[in-house]
């Protein structure tokens, strides 16, 4: 179990590092990641979905001049479909903190009701936390509501069931 630890590593007395072979860099400036699908995509080719989290190896490349705010680079994932092969591009969104798809697909909403969430979380967003907290209470009661009459329901069912 001794030799999992050791910190040192042999030298040959004639290792040269300038021998080394060099670390080629790609010519066109895209390197291979395997990367995770950060939003549910549809490809727009052949319709097949693509889950959120899904991993594909990707081409990254640095997206040339398009700077957020002139400091942050904005990177360009291409993928291919994995049904049908054709390209899907997607890229960063500094200015949404997230991704947004350039072509070869669409961008899937999640759940349903995606409007009613995006307009929550554009509320949030503003900084209108109080306003937030209500509609969440508010969803919330509602859902209750609807748990107890449907308990009340059942419970006038077994009544009905026991009389009769
Ligand atoms: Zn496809």
């Amino acid at each position: 179990m001794g030799e999992r630890k050791v910190l040192n590593k042999y030298y040959p007395y004639d290792f040269d590092p300038s021998k080394l072979p060099r670390r080629r860099r790609p010519t066109n400036g895209q390197i291979k990641v395997r990367t995770m699908l950060p939003m549910t995509l549809r490809c727009a080719t052949c319709g097949e979905y693509f889950g959120r989290g899904t991993k594909f190896t990707a081409r990254k490349e640095d997206a040339a001049g398009e700077r957020y705010l002139g400091a942050i680079q904005v990177y360009r994932f291409y993928i291919r479909c994995s049904r049908c092969g054709a390209e899907i591009a997607f890229r960063t969104d500094p200015a949404s903190s997230g991704y947004a798809v350039e072509s070869g697909a669409t961008a899937c909403r999640e759940g349903d009701g995606g409007e009613a969430v995006a307009g929550k979380r554009g509320r949030e967003e503003e900084g209108d936390a109080m306003a937030a907290l209500e509609d969440r209470a508010r969803a919330g009661k509602q859902e209750m509501d609807a748990l107890c009459s449907c308990a009340v329901q059942a419970e006038a069912m077994a009544v009905t069931c026991r009389h009769t």
